[in-house]
């Protein structure tokens, strides 16, 4: 038996938010329970960066809204406690995982904790897991692709000029990011930025700071003893204790829950979506404690499902739907065009002075290699705690060439990301575009006393030796999954899915493999938006 509560609780919220924003707050974090059986018009799965824009324009719209999201909420604390660190992990590092998933393999209790590394066929992916998805663990970096470097990836048919005129800004004003202001440049956390910086110049390359989803004054108590050490020494990727990571869930998700039509519901993951022929789709989800044990199973009916959760989440629901029958107007193209975004990371020693290597995060400059003759390149600085003094690690985002894709096993009832055959070491154009652009810094920096040396490592690569810690694991797997339901193919270009009414796609899983030499975040919300506002315009009654 299906029911309406969610509506006649709106009411009640709606008034009381005419009273008091603080009481909203408090009214908002008590509205978390679901009954077994639930109907409501519109359904988000996962609160990541598609997530959350649809959410608010859902909300905004008056559409009544549940956010279904498989981990925690992250609330920054007074006593800044609220993640492991890298200096001192515990379960929070992990998401369901008996040991931690990136730099040393260190055991821990299982807990929902906030990052996921998924071991796939020939490949392994790191996901954010908690409400805010991806923004709970990445460096903030927010940036767009050039025109030229967009259209080597996105259809024709998509205006890059609509989108760098509407819909970035759009995000822009929403996320607010900026880059690092001079003063903290110049402290000594961040001589590895300046380093880096004062090298590209050397090398005659193009070079800038990039806009930064960080709130950089945060970051000055911090430098001045006020706030716990988090930016400055390099923590980044399990959350930022002093707050300075400006995460979803301190923006878009907030204003989503203030319009009193968005529900969030943490700790319940999805297991299968299904149509309701003549009315919409029905979504089956568990929920789980903090153990990740489950403590329930529940049904929601709506009328309008959106799919947002990230590229390996929504890719994984669709094409085992596809396989078992769910939802069998899916096309073709489901589960196709896989990419890692074209990702390298290399470690540059033999540096003469001290580079800080470890501090200064999360993220702060960007090389634009982007007329390399081997392959556009961004380059960019990232701190790794554990790396030694008088390196520099940076992350490389080029073209990818090589693709992956899902398929179901009838036997196991999982869905599993292949990796093509013998592309283990990687995607070979990508390689010699890196290698290409850090022979040119470290040629042209090279002194009588010093000769930089540097060594990639494809960040698509499976358990290769750390060349900073002697151990073998995978640190660098892809850290930007993108694509399985790509717009133009397995849905049109405003992510409606082929087939079906009243079903989307508006996350990773739109983007053809690769955001054109840039991080993806941007770019997903950016078309999220463009997305939602033709859906909430056309489609939605
Ligand atoms: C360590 C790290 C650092 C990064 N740094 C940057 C950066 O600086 N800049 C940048 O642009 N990008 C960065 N990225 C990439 C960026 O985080 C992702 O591209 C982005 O978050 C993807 O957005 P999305 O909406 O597709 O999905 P996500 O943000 O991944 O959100 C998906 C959500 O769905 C939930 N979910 C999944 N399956 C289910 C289910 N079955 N049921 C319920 N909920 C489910 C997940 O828990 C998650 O919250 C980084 C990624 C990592 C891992």
């Amino acid at each position: 038996m299906l029911n309406n509560r969610f509506y006649n609780r709106r009411r009640f919220i709606q008034t009381a938010a005419l009273f008091s924003s603080s009481l909203m707050t408090s009214l908002a974090s008590a509205r978390r329970t679901i009954a077994q059986d639930e109907s409501v018009k519109a359904v988000v799965i996962g609160s990541g960066f598609g997530g959350a824009v649809a959410a608010l324009r859902l909300g905004q719209a008056g559409i009544d809204t549940l956010v279904i999201e498989r981990g925690r909420r992250w609330p920054i604390t007074s006593a800044q406690n609220t993640f492991a660190t890298y200096r001192k992990p515990d379960s929070r590092a992990a998401w369901l995982s008996p040991k931690t998933v990136i730099f040393d393999e260190i055991p821990i209790d299982v807990y929902t904790g906030i990052l996921e590394r998924k071991d796939e066929n020939g490949i392994s992916v790191y996901c954010g897991a908690g409400v805010g998805g991806g923004s709970l663990v990445y460096n903030g970096i927010t940036y767009q692709p050039p025109r030229e470097l967009f259209y080597k990836v996105f259809p024709r048919a998509i205006d890059y000029d609509e989108l760098d005129r509407v819909y970035y800004p759009r995000v822009h004003s929403i996320i607010k990011p900026v880059p690092i202001p001079q003063d903290i440049l110049a402290t000594n956390y961040y001589s590895s930025t300046r380093i880096f910086l004062q090298q590209a110049a050397v090398a005659g390359l193009p070079n800038r700071l990039l806009d930064m989803a960080v709130d950089w004054d945060v970051v000055r108590q911090e430098i001045n003893g006020t706030k716990v050490p988090s930016a400055i020494i390099g923590e980044v990727w399990y959350g930022m204790n002093s707050g300075a990571k400006k995460s979803l869930d301190r923006n878009y998700l907030t204003q989503a829950e203030q319009t009193g039509y968005v529900d969030i519901l943490p700790l319940h993951i999805v297991t299968e979506i299904s149509e309701v022929p003549g009315y919409g789709y029905r979504v089956a989800c568990t929920q789980i404690n903090e153990s990740g044990e489950i403590i329930a199973t529940k049904t929601i009916t709506c009328r309008y499902l959106f799919l947002a959760a990230g590229s390996m989440g929504t890719s994984r629901l669709l094409v085992k739907a596809k396989a078992t029958g769910t939802l069998p107007r899916l096309n073709d193209y489901i589960g196709l065009d896989w990419g890692t975004n074209g990702e390298t990371v290399a470690i540059r020693s033999g540096f003469p002075q001290l580079t800080n290597t470890g501090q200064g995060g999360p993220a702060t400059s960007v090389i634009q290699y982007f007329d390399n003759p081997l392959g556009s390149i961004s380059i960019e600085l990232l701190p790794i705690w554990n790396a030694p003094d008088g390196t520099l690690v940076s992350v490389g985002i080029g073209l990818p060439s090589v693709k992956g894709r899902f398929n179901y096993d009838s036997t196991t009832g999982l869905v599993k990301l292949n990796w093509p055959d013998g592309k283990n070491s990687g995607d070979p154009k990508l390689l010699k575009a890196a290698e290409f652009a850090y022979r040119l810094i470290d040629r042209k920096n090279a002194t009588s006393i010093s000769q930089p040396q540097t060594n990639i490592t494809l960040g698509s690569s499976p358990r290769r030796k750390n060349r900073v810690t002697g151990q073998v694991s995978d640190i660098f797997p892809a850290f930007h999954p993108l694509g399985g339901a790509v717009l133009g193919k397995a849905c049109d270009l405003y992510g409606r899915v082929i087939g079906y009414r009243g079903l989307y796609v508006v996350d990773g899983a739109l983007m053809p493999g690769s955001t054109g030499c840039t991080n993806p975040s941007f770019t997903i919300a950016a078309i999220a938006e463009r997305c939602m506002e033709r859906i909430l315009a056309e489609d939605i009654v």
